[in-house]
């Protein structure tokens, strides 16, 4: 049997982590969980609820409902990457747009919402043959990950690859804004308490800031093969 091995994809906002690590699930025949669509959806239901807003954030309130909260994940269409639910109702298109990216960091900041996400994560990925992207996979959720990839491209390259996403679904946004919002999420990433972006100490760095997708795809495939063969 071919041995199953966890790959763990971190990075800074908007790097491609979801697309190699989609690309990497298909090809292996493993499972792609995309953890930031977690963070999301909890950040959704705290919109909806009232607890966060731009003018306040009840994090005691958020804290106190965790366990209204449910995510899951389900697939349109056979061979499609699976869409996030919440307490069963799809939500994959409200959970893409600037507002929401707008408070995500900071509900990513609350300790008991990161130990319910991650819990969650750690039982996902348990049987391994798992490509999991996020920004502490390889440090926290993962630590023994065969293989860890931390990905970073230039602010403006991934702040225009994030505007034409958004422009592509119809929504009416600024490039400022745009690139405000990734520069902020990484300045809060980075810099919160509890599990801080960071680079795993045995993670190899990727800048696809010159990279196209192919080449990119090729070379971490190639690093996944290299830990499956066990030749690394
Ligand atoms: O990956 P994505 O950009 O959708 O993630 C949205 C936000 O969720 C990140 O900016 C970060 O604040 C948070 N996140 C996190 N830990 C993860 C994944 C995402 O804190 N593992």
């Amino acid at each position: 049997m071919i041995r199953k091995i966890t790959i763990a994809i971190d990075g800074y906002s908007s790097t491609g982590k979801s697309t190699v690590a989609k690309q990497l699930a298909d090809y292996l025949d493993y499972i792609y969980v995309d953890t930031g669509a977690m963070y999301r959806a909890v950040t959704y239901f705290a919109m909806q609820n009232g607890f966060i807003s731009t003018t306040h954030f009840d994090k005691e309130g958020l804290i106190a409902s965790l366990d209204e909260i449910s995510i899951g994940f389900e697939k349109a269409q056979p061979f499609e990457t699976a869409d996030v639910l919440l307490n069963g109702i799809n939500i994959e298109s409200e959970i893409r747009t600037l507002e929401v990216s707008s408070f995500v960091s900071p509900i990513a900041t609350v300790p008991e919402v990161r130990r319910k996400l991650v819990y969650q994560q750690q039982i996902l990925g348990k049987l391994k043959g798992v490509a999991m992207d996020g920004r502490d996979i390889g440090t926290v959720v993962f630590p023994d990950a065969e293989l860890k990839i931390f990905m970073n491209a230039s602010a403006t390259q991934r702040a225009q690859r994030r505007y034409e996403e958004l422009l592509k679904r119809g929504d009416k946004v600024l490039y400022q804004e745009v690139y405000d919002n990734v520069v902020e999420r990484d300045r809060i990433d980075t810099t919160r308490e509890d599990s801080p972006l960071i680079m795993a100490e045995d993670a190899i760095e990727i800048d696809n800031s010159e990279m196209n997708l192919e080449d990119q795809f090729h070379i971490i495939l190639q690093l996944a093969k290299d830990r499956i063969a066990g030749r690394i």
